[in-house]
This record gives C-alpha cells, sequence and structure tokens, in this order.
C-alpha cells in the first residue's frame, strides 16, 4: 500500500506552488494561512497578513457579503461558491493580459470550504480564487459576437436600416404597451412611385441605390424614439410610440416632402423619385397590430389611386362597433 502523504510542511510546499490563491480564515475572519500565489498578486506577504482581520489587510473588500458568506459556511458546514459573473472578483489583482481584452482586474471564482477539527466542527474556512480572467475574455467575445449577430439579423441588408422582422417585432411590443398603459401609437406605411420603371430604364442596380439613399432620406426625418424599416421590396414603414395622429402626419409630410426634393445621384445621371403614404392610428378597439397594417395600406392605397405622391390618412368607419 502505497505511504500517505502526511507533512504539513509538503502540503504547505504544494499549496504555495499551485497557481492558485488558498487562504484560510478562522472564526473572527483573521487570516491564518496565505499561500504564495496570494503573497505575489496581493503583494503583501504572510507576515503582513497572518493574525489580521481580513478587511483590515484589504479595505476594498465587500465587508457585509463577505462575512454573510464566509459565516454561512461555518453554520451551514458546506461549501459555497460565487463565480465572476455573479462577482468578477473578491480580491482587486492585476493580470497580465492585454488590455484589448477589456478586462481590468483578474476575474476570480471563489469557492469557500469548510475546514473541519477531529470533532467534526467547523473551525477554519479556506477559500479558494482560480484565475479565471481567460475565461472571462473569451465569454466576452463571444457574448459580443452574439449581439453583433443579434443586431444583424435586424437589420436590412441593402438598406441598413432595420427590416421586416424587427419591424413586426417592435410593433408588437408597441401594440401591447398600449394596450396594457395606454397612450398613443401610429403607423406609417410608404411606397416608392413608379419604382419599376427606374430598374427598368436604369438598371437593377441603380434601383438599389435609390433604395439606399431613400432609406438615408427617411432616417434623418424620423426621430430616436422612431423604428424606420424597410418593410418589403421598395416600401417602407414606421412605427411611431407616443404619437398622435396629427404629429404623424406631420412627420409623414415631412417625408413626402424630402423624398421628393432629393436629388438621388446615380453613376452618370440623376434621378428624382416620390412616395406614396399611408397613415393610421391605434384606437382602443384596435384588435391586433396587424390592424394597423392592414389600415395603413389601405390608406397608401388610396393614395396611389389619387394620383401618388400624397399623404393618406386612414378613414375609420364612424359607426360604432362596424370597425
Ligand atoms: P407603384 O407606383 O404603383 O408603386 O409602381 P411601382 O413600379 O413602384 O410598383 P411595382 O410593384 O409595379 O414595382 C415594384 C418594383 O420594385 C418591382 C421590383 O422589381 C422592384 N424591387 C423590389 N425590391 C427591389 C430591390 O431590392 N432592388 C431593386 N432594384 N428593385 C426592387
Ligand atoms: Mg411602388
Ligand atoms: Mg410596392
Amino acid at each position: 500500500m502505497p505511504q500517505k502523504l502526511a507533512s504539513a510542511q509538503v502540503l504547505d510546499s504544494i499549496l504555495d506552488r499551485i497557481n492558485v490563491g488558498v487562504f484560510v480564515l478562522n472564526k473572527a475572519m483573521q487570516v491564518v494561512f496565505w499561500n504564495h500565489f496570494m503573497e505575489i498578486n496581493s503583494k503583501k506577504t504572510v507576515d503582513e497578513v497572518l493574525g489580521r482581520h481580513i478587511v483590515d489587510v484589504f479595505p476594498e473588500l465587500p465587508k457585509q457579503w463577505l462575512e454573510r458568506k464566509v459565516q454561512g459556511v461555518f453554520v451551514l458546514k458546506n461549501f459555497a461558491f460565487t463565480s465572476w459573473e455573479q462577482r468578477p472578483y473578491l480580491l482587486k489583482f492585476p493580470h497580465n493580459r492585454p488590455v484589448t481584452g477589456g478586462v481590468d482586474y483578474m476575474r476570480q471564482n471563489c469557492t469557500f470550504m469548510p475546514v473541519k477539527n477531529d470533532q467534526g466542527e467547523v473551525e477554519h474556512v479556506c477559500v479558494v480564487l482560480t484565475d479565471v480572467t481567460d475565461t472571462s475574455i473569451e465569454y466576452n467575445k463571444a457574448q459580443d459576437a452574439l449581439s453583433k449577430l443579434a443586431e444583424a439579423s435586424n437589420r436590412d441588408g441593402l438598406t441598413g436600416i432595420y427590416n421586416r422582422r424587427y419591424l413586426e417585432q417592435t410593433l408588437t411590443k408597441e401594440f401591447s404597451r398600449v394596450k396594457r398603459y395606454e397612450g398613443s401609437l401610429s403607423f406609417i406605411l410608404l411606397d416608392l412611385d413608379h419604382f419599376k420603371s427606374i430598374n427598368d430604364e436604369k438598371g437593377h442596380l441603380a434601383g438599389d441605390e435609390v433604395l439606399r439613399r431613400v432609406a438615408e432620406v427617411l432616417t434623418t426625418c424620423v426621430r430616436e424614439a422612431d423604428t424606420l424599416g424597410r418593410y418589403g421590396g421598395e416600401e417602407f414603414a414606421i412605427i411611431l410610440p407616443q404619437t398622435r395622429l396629427k404629429g404623424a402626419l406631420i412627420l409623414a409630410e415631412r417625408v413626402r416632402h424630402d423624398v421628393q426634393e432629393a436629388a438621388i445621384q446615380l453613376r452618370d445621371s440623376t434621378v428624382k423619385v416620390t412616395v406614396s403614404i399611408g397613415v393610421t392610428q391605434m384606437h382602443p378597439e384596435t384588435p391586433v397590430y396587424e390592424r394597423l397594417i392592414q389600415e395603413a395600406d389601405t390608406a397608401l392605397y388610396q393614395s396611389k389611386q389619387a394620383g401618388r405622391n400624397r399623404v393618406t390618412c386612414f378613414q375609420r368607419a364612424t359607426v360604432p362597433g362596424s370597425f
């Protein structure tokens, strides 16, 4: 049978060589063990910390939280754990990773272990502190990539403004908000006039450029709280939270005017386009958000019928209940 490692000196020297922070506290939160990793990273030697209350040595420690955590281990006689995601670090240790990682101090996972005496009573709590800075940097990178991906999935590839999916998502959200808390909500749908002829006469790429430029003009018209997106081929939509019909009509007219005024520079010519617009407002009786799209579409159709390059407001039936 192999011989058991019993020497305290051997164990101490192992604890001093491992690349993990290990320290031990007694019930009074005084330090009774402090390994080499702790010395190097805290820049406090064993002699400086031994026998002292840990918070006296490191006043920046979250005193209340730490006391509760350590006392919990004494009372419950169980392990406790805290990850860097809950609390990025226990002690402010520098790290040697590039600053481009975006992490200021060493990220730490901490395990609080009960250390029992021969009678089975917890006399000390051993804290093991692992450096998880690399993990956290990788995790942050993955999170960044995910949020960029999520943002890209909301955008229209051609114009860079929001896409239909995001428009519908936002309209659903705003619709529920008004249903729940009241307030107002308006919706604008617009469609380029005779766009097909631009494609036919100048080519599809020129048509794409026109769509991009129109999106830019629209972007300058809307406010921060509004959501502008490309609803379909040459159709755009604007969601206007906290906006009544009157305000929506003013914005729609500005959009119509600014698009009409814009001289769109193509490779070897300049073109002008106009838009037809339909506007509607949510009412207490509006049953579902899709109704707003239908109403704006009806009004848009009327703008086309009436000669294009105009704004039409959806006319609700006046007979109650016929909506
Ligand atoms: P109206 O005034 O009645 O709206 O006439 P219109 O010509 O604008 O409407 P129509 O629906 O006949 O044609 C729309 C055209 O938009 C047809 C389609 O090829 C074009 N289109 C849709 N998406 C794109 C796109 O991403 N790029 C380009 N270049 N054209 C597109
Ligand atoms: Mg059109
Ligand atoms: Mg169309």
